[in-house]
């Protein structure tokens, strides 16, 4: 008996050269193959008479051969076997090119399957290059004559090897393999058992065996999930609890009236929901959803005034550095008038500048701390941490706010993304988030106009930019990081940064992310001052730059971003009181690219975006979550299979909940851990 755990090579067939393409698919073991399920199927159960078979179609047709005969074609130089066959109600002709060894397999007389191609020559159907099986009485068939699968698969394998080996690795190592679904949860659901469905994932016998079979490889996909999530949420309700931050502190009332503007509706109901989650003494795990623009740093500033109200200390963290620097420059000049302490922390600070911040966070001198990836980093210890707000979560994912979850006692937790997860989404990737949404723009904003636009039209480009700068406005013109320059130059973008300057001279300043962060601030700096009114970047402006004057966003080679990528560049003009422009250049070849570029131009609502978004690319991808491998399931999908998904979240809490250790449940414990239990963070002991 072969084990799952045993090597590909175990089987029979499978030496080292195909072992080391399966390893392209990432199949290593048998257990690996048996997960390797088909990209599609094809249903070949209907058999064709060849006197009814029509020119021009692909057919499958049992047959006896009547004549065969090998030979080295004269034309193209290479073997060729030719045979005449018969089912009975006509002949046809089939040739097979490249195929050596057939004539030792066929001969006159024996029963064949073929599929394939077919034509007519010389009024008698002809077969080009047919897959072909050889039918034996005792067996049925498995190429032709049933429903068959189409794997992945890789320069060096075929779709008939992938069949065969995938039968032997059915046959010899299948039973062996044990099911970790308890039992009574597949009765109470009525799933079908694991061998049964494995088996007929590879090889239905029918759409409606498929489907079962399906069903119950997806329900354990995200029952696996949803009992890791359950395992999260057990460890964080076995550590003490948050600090209760009460919301009528001084020092939020008077940051909210200090304030230019009055809270939007949506900002102070947000407001609300997440003071009352800090007030209490459970950790709050909240999740705050607001289009770009809607003015959610205003609402993370207030909600980090009530931490130091209560006496704690506050730490935002952001995606880039440009960003934490922004962030950290404004909230220092609003917060020391109120005695509020502030620290920036970023790479790219002196040892000795580090160090000191390092001490005054220990020791709890600074209130708030503002942050990259740097502020999850080992060496950074809070005297006394309440609430950590994460800003564009998108980018984070849910494996660093583990992280930083585990830097206090037991923070308040606020997430603030501008791209709306579907809830089936949220469920599954964050457990048991609570959510905020700010679906109110603050007053007065102007839809920035969004248009995509040729290369000839480069020249008035240039002349309408030239007007935007005589009334003192601010251009962004973003290009792509091209993957393979990442580390020597910037490639598009140094080019286009010279054409510019050629054209603007001076007024062209140039960023991106490899720059030392004092030169970027630098940059970043006469750009806002309205110095250098054109600037040439990469994405590291993407997120939450916050620029008023600035009203046209050019993107080069649109085609090469995502749309909620796009949704956010162009979030970066359109803040002030002016029409602001949005111009996306480049030609999408795949109809995916048009699509994302002619929703973005549709549209500037940015949940009209994400559901677009959602619609053309599925809703892994949109939160970045597929990065982290929590969702990238083989089989479940989070839009189809919600009612699933709900049935899996169900059962997999109550489960945890009864057997905090699954203690009962050893294989599928194991399973859970060996998925998620890195990715997620979970104990492993109690
Ligand atoms: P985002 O939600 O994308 O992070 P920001 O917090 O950067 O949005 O806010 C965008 C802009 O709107 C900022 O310039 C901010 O000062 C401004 N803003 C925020 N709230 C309001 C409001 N209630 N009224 C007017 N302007 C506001
Ligand atoms: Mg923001």
């Amino acid at each position: 008996m072969i084990r799952l755990s045993d090597s590909v090579k175990c089987l029979k067939g499978v030496g080292e050269a195909r072992a080391s393409r399966l390893a392209r698919l990432d199949v290593h073991s048998v257990e690996d193959l048996l997960f390797l399920f088909p990209r599609r199927y094809e249903d070949r159960r209907k058999v064709s008479k060849l006197s009814e078979v029509v020119p021009g179609s692909v057919r499958s047709s049992t047959v006896k051969v009547v004549s065969v005969e090998s030979r080295i074609s004269s034309k193209k130089r290479v073997p060729l076997t030719e045979a005449m066959v018969s089912d009975g109600t006509a002949l046809a002709s089939v040739i097979w090119f490249n195929r050596r060894n057939l004539d030792k397999v066929i001969s006159v007389g024996t029963s064949i399957a073929l599929h394939g191609d077919v034509s007519k020559r010389g009024g008698i159907v002809q077969f080009v290059d047919p897959e072909v099986e050889v039918l034996w009485d005792d067996r049925p068939p498995r190429q032709v004559g049933c429903i068959v699968a189409v794997y992945p698969l890789t320069a060096g394998l075929t779709d008939r090897w992938m069949r065969d080996v995938m039968d032997r690795a059915l046959v010899d190592a299948l039973p062996s393999l044990e099911d970790p679904l308890p039992d009574f949860i597949r009765a109470e659901l009525g799933l079908a058992d694991l061998h049964t469905a494995l088996r007929n994932m590879h090889r239905p016998p029918s759409p409606e065996a498929w489907r079962e079979a399906r069903k119950r490889v997806a329900f354990d996909e995200l029952f696996a999930l949803q009992v890791g999530l359950a395992m999260v949420r057990r460890d964080r309700e076995r550590t003490v609890g948050a600090v209760s931050l009460p919301c009528n502190g001084p020092l939020r009332g008077s940051l909210e009236r200090a304030l230019p503007f009055v809270l939007t509706s949506g900002q102070s109901k947000a407001l609300a929901e997440i003071g009352e989650d800090m007030a209490s003494e459970v950790p709050m795990n909240r999740l705050l959803q607001g289009d770009v623009g809607s003015g959610k740093t205003a609402v993370a500033l207030l909600a980090m005034m009530q931490a130091v109200d209560g006496g704690a200390q506050a730490a935002l963290m952001v995606p880039t550095s440009v960003l934490a620097q922004q962030h950290g420059a404004r909230m220092e000049a609003i917060l020391a008038h109120h005695g509020v302490k502030t620290a920036t922390l970023i790479g790219g600070l002196s040892q000795s500048e580090r160090a000191s911040m390092l001490r005054d966070i220990a020791s709890g001198v600074v209130d708030v701390v503002i942050g990259t990836h740097a502020l999850i980093q080992e060496d950074v210890s809070f005297k006394n941490l309440g609430l950590v707000v994460i800003d564009e979560q998108h980018r984070f994912g849910v494996l660093q706010r583990g992280a930083i979850a585990k830097k206090g006692v037991m923070p308040h937790t606020l997430v603030m993304t501008a791209t709306p997860i579907p809830r089936t989404l949220a469920l599954s990737v964050y457990g048991d988030l609570s959510v905020s949404v700010i679906r109110t723009m603050p007053k007065g904003r102007i839809p920035v106009k969004t248009r995509t636009i040729g290369e000839h039209k480069l020249d008035d480009l240039y002349g309408f930019m030239e007007r935007e700068i005589e009334q003192d406005r601010r251009i962004f013109w973003v290009c792509p990081i091209i993957e393979e320059s990442e580390h020597l130059d910037a490639g598009p973008l140094e080019e286009r940064f010279y054409v510019l300057v050629q054209r603007f001279g001076e007024k062209v300043a140039m960023v991106h992310g490899r720059m030392p962060l004092a030169q970027r601030q630098e940059v970043m700096a006469s750009f806002a001052s309205g110095e250098k009114p054109i600037l040439a970047c990469t994405t590291v402006i993407e997120v939450g730059v916050d620029i008023p004057e600035a009203t046209v966003m050019v993107v080069e080679n649109a085609e090469r971003f995502g749309l909620s990528q796009l949704h956010q560049l162009r979030g970066r003009v359109g803040r002030g009181d002016e029409q602001s422009w949005c111009f996306l250049l480049g030609k999408p070849k795949t109809s995916e690219g048009i699509r994302r570029l002619e929703a973005l131009c549709r549209s500037s609502d940015g949940f009209v975006v994400a559901e677009a978004d959602m619609e053309i690319r599925g809703p892994g991808e949109i939160c970045g979550v597929r990065q982290h491998g929590l969702t990238d399931f083989k089989v479940a999908d989070l839009i189809r299979d919600c009612d699933l998904l709900d049935l899996a979240r169900e059962r997999a809490f109550r489960l945890v909940g009864e057997d905090r250790d699954l203690s009962s449940f050893p294989s599928l414990r194991d399973a859970v851990l060996r998925r998620y239990g890195r990715k997620l963070g979970i104990a492993t002991t109690a």
